[in-house]
């Protein structure tokens, strides 16, 4: 990695729910829970093709060793380095960072390093 970083971000349109970063992570701190739904127009058809539906990505603060192998290993490049830090918590709950603030910031954001 180069530069500082300081948290990750998640592009979430990016995000096929493929649970790559879940299963590469050496901590086993974030967590992806997804569904299926038939694509659009497909509903009809004997084997309608399916999509998945992310329901929920998470990143435990506490654990993170920031190694960055989630960024890396991320095939569409939905994970991204972001400078902003993790602001401290209360409790080790209050670490767990669900999609909502694991958006990146309006503007450019780096892939991986
Ligand atoms: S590896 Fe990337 S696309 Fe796959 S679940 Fe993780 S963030 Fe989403
Ligand atoms: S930076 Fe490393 S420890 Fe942190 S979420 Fe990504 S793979 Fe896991």
């Amino acid at each position: 990695m180069t530069g500082p970083h300081r948290s990750i971000r998640l592009i979430e349109d990016r995000c096929t729910s493929c649970m790559i970063c879940v299963r590469e992570c050496p901590v086993w701190c974030i967590t992806v829970q997804a569904h299926t739904e038939p694509d659009a127009g497909s509903e009809g058809s004997r084997r309608p093709r399916l999509h998945n539906v992310l329901d929920r990505f998470a990143i435990d603060w506490s654990v993170c060793m920031y190694c960055g192998i989630c960024v890396d290993e991320c095939p569409f490049d939905a994970l991204a380095w972001s400078d902003d830090r993790v602001t401290p918590a209360g409790s080790a709950g209050g670490l767990v960072h669900e999609r909502d603030r694991l958006a990146p910031a309006p503007g450019p954001v780096s892939g991986p390093a």
